[in-house]
């Protein structure tokens, strides 16, 4: 249901389950590319000012049902997908998304949304060019994550849906539903699994070989400014005005 990516971009996508490690992933093949002067457009899941206010009272007062959650975060996604990431794969960045469309479709499924409907909400979106699928045991994941940060969140130990009155139980619950979805995805979206499991460097040098393996013979866009100088707006402006 996601449409074929026909623009001058290409997308990179990152999934897997909180602690599987694909933000240090995507980080470290961000700053590769940029260092090969590739023009990189960085995007991350639920970072849209949009909506921001409004996720953070649903949070706190614990109102969101399944599909509240699902249509808000939807909501983010289109709004970075019109302002940001369509128009830069437009003018032919390469799109990093830290979680995509597959992250409703695992999460808002575990949390019993239909899956048609939710891959229905998704279905103006592109199929990326590559997905990254950061396959990791459980108990890996929640290691990593109880060492680097003080607590697990509410809605990402899945607490809405009632599986345990304890915060890791419900947390670990929840993520081998997430985790059952992300599997049944691998073949259905032709997911690049990669071993969360190994170390960083084996990992990055997997993650090079995928993404050369879609690179190569594409020319991109070629970036002769630091992207953080880059005045984004103007980029949009251009593209819009062409059509
Ligand atoms: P995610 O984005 O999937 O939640 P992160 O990249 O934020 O995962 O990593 C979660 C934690 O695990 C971080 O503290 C990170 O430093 C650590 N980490 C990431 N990759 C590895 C790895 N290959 N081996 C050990 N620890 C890792």
């Amino acid at each position: 249901m996601l449409k074929l990516n026909t623009s001058k971009g290409k997308l990179i996508v990152v999934e897997g389950i909180d602690g599987s490690g694909k933000s240090t992933q995507i980080d470290l093949l961000t700053k590769w590319l940029r260092t090969q002067g590739k023009l990189v457009y960085f995007s991350e899941w639920n970072s849209s000012p949009l909506v921001k206010s409004t996720t953070r009272l649903g949070k706190q007062e614990k109102m969101f049902t399944p599909t509240s959650f699902s249509l808000l975060q939807a909501t983010d996604f289109v709004h970075r997908w019109e302002n940001h990431i369509l128009p830069m794969l437009k003018v032919g960045a390469i799109v990093l998304a830290d979680r995509y469309a597959f992250t409703a479709y695992a999460r808002d499924v575990a949390r019993g949304v239909d899956p048609e409907w939710v891959r229905n909400l998704y279905s103006f979106a592109l199929m990326p060019d590559l997905v990254m699928y950061f396959r990791i045991p459980l108990d890996t994941a929640v290691e990593r994550i109880l060492s680097s940060r003080a607590k697990i969140k509410y809605y990402e130990a899945g607490m809405d849906l009632g599986l345990s009155k304890d915060k890791l139980t419900s947390f670990r619950m929840f993520q081998k539903k997430v985790i059952q979805q992300y599997e049944r995805m691998v073949p259905e979206f032709n997911f690049v699994v990669i071993d969360g499991a190994t170390s960083v460097e084996k990992q990055q040098k997997e993650v090079r070989a995928a993404v050369k393996g879609i690179l190569g013979g594409w020319i991109g866009q070629h970036d002769t400014i630091p992207v953080k100088k880059k005045p984004l707006h103007r980029i949009v402006a251009k593209v819009e005005g062409e059509e």
